[in-house]
């Protein structure tokens, strides 16, 4: 982990407060003490082009239909990705002990959020869709090629978070929300 540092964003801190080992035993029982969260979004737009297609079938009512092609290049990414992390509201006096065990813990932690972060920034692409339809009229046919654009780019944002969520559980899984990577408060 840890792609590029400058990527983190800085954390939001949640308060936490009380003798060292009752919080480290209160941190314990809730296990998931940081957080990451991201907002997806669609940057990219389409041109479309409409060719019209003598359509013998239609006779004269119809003469024409209207093949029309949505072409554009989207950006999908994440905006506003932050962190959350516990603050120790009696840190500062603390036991040297305390603190040293504090600061190994929100160290892991910090590292464990970022592997959430850079999980965000994996699904930052550039991708092409078409988008394909025909009409009799070629306003209506303008506007179905937008219709099935804006579905197509529907979809693949609907996609992505679902691949993304999967990553994430995945990574909380087996790093058991940080556990393995030293998230720990250990009673001293
Ligand atoms: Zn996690």
């Amino acid at each position: 982990m840890g792609l590029n540092e400058a990527i983190y964003p800085e954390p939001d801190y949640y308060e936490v407060s009380g003798p060292y080992n009752r919080l480290a035993v209160a941190l314990g029982k809730f296990g998931n003490w940081g957080n990451a969260f991201g907002t997806a979004a669609l940057n990219g737009e389409a041109t479309i082009a409409c060719t019209p297609v003598r359509d013998e079938s239609c006779g004269a009512k119809c003469p024409y239909r209207y093949d029309c092609k949505a072409d554009g290049r989207v950006r999908f990414f994440y905006d506003s990705l932050s962190i959350s992390l516990p603050k120790w509201t009696d840190y500062d006096k603390a036991k040297p002990e305390h603190k040293k065990a504090w600061d190994a813990m929100i160290k892991a932690l910090t590292a464990h959020e970022h592997g959430h972060i850079d999980i965000y920034k994996e699904f930052e692409e550039e991708v092409t869709i078409s988008a394909f339809t025909s009409d009799c009229d070629g306003e209506k046919a303008i506007e179905a090629a937008n219709v099935a654009w804006n579905k197509k780019t529907e979809d693949m944002l609907n996609k992505k978070e679902t691949e993304n969520v999967r990553r994430h559980d995945a990574y909380d899984e087996k790093t058991k929300h940080g556990a393995t990577q030293g998230v720990d408060l250990p009673q001293i």
